[in-house]
């Protein structure tokens, strides 16, 4: 069983730099914004890697159809989805919101 991919969860180049997807603001799962395979490929990769940066999102493959709302395939965490360099990963969901605490 997959997560349906939201907002919240960073995506990662191969280089570990952020891969940022505005989400289609008519997809909500509840009150989270999800986003389809379209909003997806149009990902802004903030990629800086010397050598070989990526610069888009080059493929959406398996994983962004399983689920459609309003015709849209909604994107999965198990998508596999590549930018011109290699594959996209899911990172770990940012901590929630709490107090700051002295370490
Ligand atoms: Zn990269």
């Amino acid at each position: 069983m997959s997560d349906v991919l939201t907002t919240t969860a960073p995506l990662l180049c191969p280089h570990a730099f952020p891969i940022t997807v505005l989400a289609n603001a008519t997809l909500t799962v509840g009150r989270v914004s999800v986003f389809g395979s379209p909003d997806l490929q149009n990902g802004i990769v903030a990629c800086t890697f010397a050598q070989a940066p990526c610069t888009k999102v080059a493929s959406v493959g398996t994983g962004a159809s399983a689920l459609v709302v309003d015709g849209n395939a909604v994107v999965l965490d198990s998508v596999v989805a590549s930018t011109n360099v290699g594959l996209i990963s899911v990172g770990p969901p940012p901590p929630p919101p709490g107090p700051l605490t002295a370490s």
